[in-house]
């Protein structure tokens, strides 16, 4: 079976053709290591970073954008949304803090990314 991913690790965006055989994937169209390590990972267990915005607990406008340490799997998107959103911090809140950690047992961080005093 082959199937065609983006490579979404650098801006290069490389277009992979991965070919799957049992156990075995091969990688063609990557530009460098990294494509293989991705391509792998996107078929075995695909992986995502993001960032959002949440709102400050008291303040009526105000929105504090958070983001994650690091990735996370793709299937656990909506259980760390729901966590996320859930969450009121009040302020003070300082660029870096973290304001929940292991969220929803990933071993990631959420991140405030700027500060609100
Ligand atoms: S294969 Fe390498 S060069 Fe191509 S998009 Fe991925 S990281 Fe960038």
């Amino acid at each position: 079976m082959s199937e065609k991913i983006l490579c979404v690790v650098c801006p290069l965006g490389c277009r992979l053709l991965v070919d799957i055989e049992g156990d075995s994937v091969s990688v063609e169209g990557h530009k460098c290591s990294k494509g293989i390590d991705f391509a792998h990972s996107e078929i075995i267990e695909p992986k995502r970073n993001f960032s959002t915005s949440i709102p400050i607990d008291g303040e009526v406008f105000s929105m504090l954008s958070v983001r994650l340490s690091s990735v996370i799997p793709l299937k656990l998107f909506s259980t760390v949304i729901c966590e996320i959103t859930s969450l009121h911090p009040e302020t003070p809140i300082h660029r870096g803090q973290v304001l929940i950690h292991n969220v929803s047992d990933t071993g990631v961080d959420v991140i405030a990314t700027r500060t609100v005093l």
